[in-house]
């Protein structure tokens, strides 16, 4: 099986209650992969970077097993920056600064042995961009994608039309309720699932994820974590293990989607512990499996005793 992550490939700089970092690795498709790579190697990666994008960075991605043949070095452009701020209130933050730089005339080009790929995640992004990467892509088996308020705001038309070709959206709760001007979530879900997409996963950060589709509901909980010190990348690298689960397992049914929300889950659960991508270096299968585990365990009950 094969996947290829698209999305952006950032430096970020992160103010949280817990610390501050400067031009750390971030980016949707680093998320996305990075998180992907713990259950199918090698993730296909398409982006791009300006000069200044720092090699050590290039040899973390590499050392995931990510292929970054379909990552374009812009050497006289800037690498795509964002800073963000949280305050107490993880759930929310502010965009300090959204840098486009290289991104602004990004032209997706997917080399040719990337253009039979099976499975698909469009990281947040410039919706144009998806759905050009889409375009070049023959017959993938499963389209999955995000999107982001600085999108929703400024390239709605744009967004809708790609929203078209996804099968299954994945988006946090105020994403949902902007871009469908809807405050109840299962109302907002139903009326993305008329938008064009099978299925949409609601993150609805540590309140856990919600699957949808027109006949069911799922429900996940979040891992109850006491150590959180930045948010950042979360509903990334939860989009990164859903659709490591599904490729890994070739197998579209309902199930299986829900399995692999909880593999989403407990590989954002990890990804907040630590700035950046540093919790998600070097996780174990083991660490992985045992989260897993204790997600079943979190919402477990004994349905047999009547009151
Ligand atoms: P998440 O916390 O999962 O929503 O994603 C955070 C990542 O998204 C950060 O590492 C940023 O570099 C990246 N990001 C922020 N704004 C944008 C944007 N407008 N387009 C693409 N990526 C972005």
């Amino acid at each position: 099986m094969s996947l290829l992550a698209v999305g952006s490939v950032a430096m970020d700089t992160i103010e949280t209650p817990f610390g501050r970092v400067d031009n750390v690795l971030g980016g949707s498709a680093t998320y996305i992969a990075t998180a992907a790579s713990y259950f199918v190697a090698p993730i296909r990666l398409v982006g791009v970077v300006g000069g200044d994008f720092p090699r050590e960075y290039i040899d973390f991605l590499e050392s995931r097993e990510i292929d970054l043949e379909g990552l374009q070095v812009v050497k006289s452009g800037k690498t795509f920056r964002w800073g963000g701020r949280y305050q107490y209130d993880l759930n929310t933050r502010e965009t300090l600064f959204t840098e486009l730089n290289v991104f602004e005339h990004f032209n997706p080009i997917i080399p040719p042995a990337f253009r039979k790929s099976t499975y698909i995640c469009l990281g947040n992004i410039d919706p144009e961009v998806q759905r050009k990467v889409l375009e070049q892509i023959e017959k993938p088996r499963l389209v999955v994608g995000d999107t982001m308020n600085f999108w929703i705001k400024g390239k709605k038309k744009e967004l809708l039309a790609t929203l078209k070709r996804m099968d299954i959206v994945i988006i946090n709760d105020a994403e949902a309720r902007q871009l469908t001007e809807e405050a109840n979530l299962i109302k907002a879900a139903k009326a993305i699932i008329r938008m064009g997409p099978k299925m949409i996963i609601i993150k609805k950060g540590e309140h856990g994820a919600l699957l949808v589709t027109e006949r069911t509901i799922f429900s996940a909980p979040a891992y109850p974590l006491e150590i959180i010190n930045d948010p950042t990348g979360a509903g990334d690298a939860f989009a990164g293990g859903f659709i490591g689960w599904i490729a890994k397992t070739d197998d579209l049914s309902e199930e299986n989607c829900k399995r692999a929300v909880i593999h989403g889950s407990a590989l954002a659960s990890f990804c907040v512990e630590q700035f950046s991508l540093n919790r998600l270096k070097d996780l174990t299968s083991i660490e992985i499996q045992d989260r897993f585990r204790e997600f079943r365990e979190l919402s477990k009950f004994d349905a047999e005793v009547l009151v």
